[in-house]
């Protein structure tokens, strides 16, 4: 099965908007054109309106987070239509940190990405285990409570346009990356967890992104896994030396 590679970046809360709009353009004027891959930066809210004149079909923004509700009294939320209007095609939700700092859970979560996609925008549902759960082995059932618990109550229809981010909370920001045979381990049984709850057609489409200090140095390897199809980057997505490299692998490993 061949799917085609995506290459996403993180940038949290960094970057002013002079500088992410800098980083913007150095990106395209570096690669005009990608062949396969799809690279997308996923940036403060503030930063998308002005980001999206300088991207083409190779390259997408994305939000980082999204209020479930349509509209309302929600002092200082965004809702998935604002984020569709200033021109970003993709949001993060569930990221880890926002399921530690923010307290969001599976529940929630679920209804962060029934609001995204009902606006025709793609979510990218990140899952993944503490370090405490690695260690007591129990790491695969706990990624697939996190899918059953949200994203394997969408319909069909629905899966087929989410991407997944496996991202072992241990791995995140610590400079200690998950090896290629545990990356590979844990997408397998994702997709393998896809085929149970659709069909094995839809599990072998849906995109499985790994993220947790992927940077130029091990990315070679992580993606040319079977199963992984990309990354989500966080610290490496914020240099454009990195990020530009990155792409390149990911080019590369097709
Ligand atoms: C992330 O936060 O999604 C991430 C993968 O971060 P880092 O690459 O810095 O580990």
């Amino acid at each position: 099965m061949h799917r085609s590679k995506i290459v996403a970046g993180n940038w949290k809360m960094n970057k002013t908007l002079n500088e992410g709009i800098d980083f913007i353009k150095i990106l395209k004027e570096s690669i005009p054109e990608l062949r396969i891959t799809k690279a997308i930066v996923g940036m403060p809210f503030i930063h998308l309106a002005s980001a999206g004149p300088y991207l083409n079909g190779s390259f997408s923004i994305a939000a980082q987070n999204c209020h479930h509700e349509a509209q309302g009294a929600y002092t200082g939320e965004i809702s998935a239509s604002m984020i569709q209007s200033a021109g970003a095609e993709y949001v993060i939700l569930g990221h880890s940190e926002r399921r530690q700092y923010f307290k969001e859970d599976d529940d929630l979560i679920l209804k962060k990405v029934k609001a995204v996609l009902s606006h025709s925008l793609t979510p990218i549902f990140c899952c993944g285990e503490p370090l405490d759960i690695r260690e007591d082995d129990t790491h695969i059932q706990y990624v697939n409570k996190q899918l059953e618990n949200s994203i394997f109550h969408l319909s069909n229809e629905e899966i087929q346009k989410v991407i997944i981010a496996y991202e072992p909370i241990w791995a995140i920001g610590t400079g200690k990356t998950a090896s290629s045979a545990q990356a590979q381990e844990m997408h397998k049984e994702i997709r393998l967890s896809l085929a149970d709850n659709f069909t094995l057609a839809i599990a072998n489409e849906i995109k499985i992104l790994y993220g947790g200090s992927c940077t130029p140095a091990n990315a070679a390897d992580l993606f040319s896994q079977k199963d992984v199809d990309g990354g989500l980057i966080g610290g490496a997505s914020l240099k454009t030396n990195d990020f530009l490299e990155l792409i390149r692998i990911a080019e590369a490993s097709i």
